[in-house]
């Protein structure tokens, strides 16, 4: 019997490509949140997939960058480079029919560590007429040593398990590092604090999605109900009348709409308290990055 593999397998790619979609479309669950905005996802999220002869631990990260003005922005920058020297395949996502000078980017950086790099082309499903894909295909694997080039849709679910297929060839021999049945390495507070998040962005005008953040302050969980209470940070008070909205109405929106996802994604009955406070500028501090959750 061939002997067990496993390893990490980190998706990489400049922002909005489709990383944390693909990697929800692998597990099988929302494990990393989606938006149509840049810049949603700003720690490394793990998504487990075991196999009876693989394990692979999928390491969803944020886009990399090469312009951080901010401190949110060098923590997200870090966590995705660590991301990519501690994964021992790498796949580099892009979006069908572009590649720019932020794909480049990432793909020199990519190239750079020497591990193993896949290409997926994400969005396969927009391209009109299909006709256009393979020229697109040939171009880009003409510019890596790609082990594999796979064309797929996250959003469709279509061609998702041949990725997987090529991503188990490269592991190395290893026994698992997770449990069968972990899913992530995420503590059920930080899945609570992102989807909250996910809701508030989701409703958010122009810049003030970057500005937020949520802590969970309490999660008293009891027969399948939860009391949950949180907290969304802003940077100025002008912004907290923005998130709470006309009467109210925001917050209240983004408080039903985010209940319902925690019922769903945690499998309880929740009961959500929300509060809206600010603390000045807390994306330019290291101090309140760290006070608010973003651990190094
Ligand atoms: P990330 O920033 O790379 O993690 O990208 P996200 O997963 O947050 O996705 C960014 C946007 O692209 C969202 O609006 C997704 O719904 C959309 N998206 C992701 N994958 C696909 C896909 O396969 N097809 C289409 N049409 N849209 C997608
Ligand atoms: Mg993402």
């Amino acid at each position: 019997m061939a002997a067990y593999r496993a390893g990490s397998a980190a998706l990489i790619g400049r922002p909005n490509v489709g990383k944390s979609t693909l990697l929800n479309a692998i597990i099988g669950r929302k494990l990393s949140i989606v938006t149509p905005k840049p810049q949603t996802t700003r720690h490394r999220i793990a998504g487990i997939l075991t196999r009876p002869e693989y394990q692979i631990v999928f390491v969803d990260t944020p886009g990399l960058q090469d312009r951080h003005r901010r401190v949110l922005n060098q923590y997200m920058h870090r966590a995705a480079v660590s991301a990519l020297h501690d994964a021992d395949v790498l796949v580099l996502v892009v979006e069908a029919l572009v590649f720019g000078d932020e794909d480049a980017f990432v793909l020199e950086r990519a190239r750079r560590t020497g591990r193993p790099l896949i290409a997926v082309v994400n969005k396969v499903d927009r391209v009109r007429p299909k006709s256009r894909l393979l020229p697109y295909l040939t171009s880009l694997a003409a510019r890596a040593e790609f082990a594999a080039v796979v064309p797929l849709s996250a959003l469709k679910r279509t061609h998702v398990a041949s990725l997987v297929d090529e991503i188990a060839k490269l592991l190395p021999e290893s026994p698992p590092l997770y449990a069968a049945d972990q899913l992530t390495d995420q503590t059920r507070n930080f899945r609570a604090a992102e989807i909250i998040r996910e809701k508030l962005m989701l409703r958010l005008q122009a810049e003030l999605p970057y500005g937020v953040t949520v802590t969970i302050e309490r999660f008293a969980e009891e027969g399948g109900q939860a009391e949950i209470d949180a907290v969304i940070w802003v940077e100025r008070a002008s912004h907290k009348a923005m998130v709470i909205g006309a009467g109210g109405a925001l917050l209240k929106e983004v408080g039903r709409s985010a209940r319902l996802a925690l019922n769903r994604e945690l499998g309880i009955r929740a009961h959500l308290n929300l509060w809206v406070k600010v603390r000045e500028r807390w994306a330019d501090s290291e101090q309140a990055l760290a006070a608010l959750g973003y651990h190094a």
